[in-house]
């Protein structure tokens, strides 16, 4: 049977708004060394704004950027609707697009007046851009911002600069997290230049350009890693990581997110604050200490 300290540490935890499955999921946090953490919504605040914008050739910016939205209204992703709130402010008039798909983990496209346009990473959509659209690209991710082009037919037409801000908290969790012995790590499918430059940041090691399916696989790689004690941690917001957070060791969700996450993970931080991760430790070892 559960001992009563931990019954009681449950109850207290989610008087505070952290809500942990179980006695056993508690006491694994408490013992976990390694922390792998989603970047989007999770390290950053998840609202990025477009920052800057580049037209190649004739082409005119409020075009490029309302062909770019036009693009982005079919997805939810967080860069998607920085390109779309864009649009909206400039109160563009966006073109009518067919045929219109997400290309996972890179991008949109859609088709307008027969011509197929996309958005997104130009590694991940295998485009190579002209020295002058790459190094606006190299010096946007330089200075922390997710860089994309548009293309038509493969040519690129344009670049947007989107920005995401660290959280306000981060620097400061990461560092408690540090300091209690815990080596965290983050797993982003963002451009390696803007992964290293948030994780030199932030004090942590990072892996950048990664698929979902990758996540997944370096989560298996840290749980294999006989240098690593303990078990493995997953933070994530729940919007796209779900599956990583189901297949850690112990999958940790900050904000209500969505249903998925709460179904997915064995703590929610519900205020969403990445401090509450550090408090999950802190509560779990002082758990931890009582009944041993
Ligand atoms: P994350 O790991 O940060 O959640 P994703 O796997 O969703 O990142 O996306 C990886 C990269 O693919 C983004 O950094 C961006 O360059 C590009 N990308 C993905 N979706 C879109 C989109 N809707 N619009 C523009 N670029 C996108
Ligand atoms: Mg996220």
């Amino acid at each position: 049977s559960t001992p009563a300290a931990v019954t009681s540490a449950l109850a207290r935890a989610s008087r505070i708004g952290l809500l942990v499955k179980g006695g056993a999921a508690l006491e694994a946090i408490g013992a976990v060394r390694t922390m792998a953490f989603d970047k989007t919504g999770t390290l950053t605040e998840g609202k990025p704004k477009l920052t800057a914008m580049m037209s190649v050739g004739d082409m005119d910016e409020d075009r490029l950027l309302a062909i770019a939205a036009a693009l982005e209204t079919v997805t939810s992703h967080p860069l998607a609707k920085a390109v779309v709130n864009a649009a909206t402010d400039k109160k563009l008039d966006l073109p009518e697009i067919t045929n219109a798909r997400t290309i996972a983990g890179a991008g949109v496209e859609a088709r307008i007046d027969g011509a197929l346009y996309r958005v997104g990473a130009a590694k991940r959509l295998d485009i190579e851009p002209a020295a002058e659209v790459a190094d606006w690209l190299a010096a946007q991710e330089d200075a922390g911002s997710t860089a994309v082009v548009v293309l038509r037919d493969n040519d690129v037409i344009g670049a947007l600069a989107l920005r995401d801000t660290a959280r306000a908290d981060a620097q400061d969790a990461l560092a408690k997290l540090n300091a209690l012995g815990i080596s965290p790590v983050m797993l982003t499918g963002d451009a390696e230049r803007v992964a290293k430059r948030m994780a030199g940041e932030l004090g942590m090691d990072y892996r950048a350009q990664l698929l979902p399916e990758d996540k997944l696989n370096i989560l298996a790689d840290l749980r294999n890693d006989p240098a690593r004690k303990g078990p493995i941690a997953m933070v994530g917001d729940g919007i796209n990581d779900a599956p990583a957070l189901k297949s850690a060791d112990v999958g940790i969700a900050i904000g209500g997110g969505t249903d998925i996450a709460l179904e997915a993970a064995d703590a929610v931080a519900v205020k969403d604050r990445l401090s509450d991760v550090v408090n999950l430790v802190t509560l779990s070892r002082t758990t931890r200490r009582v009944i041993r």
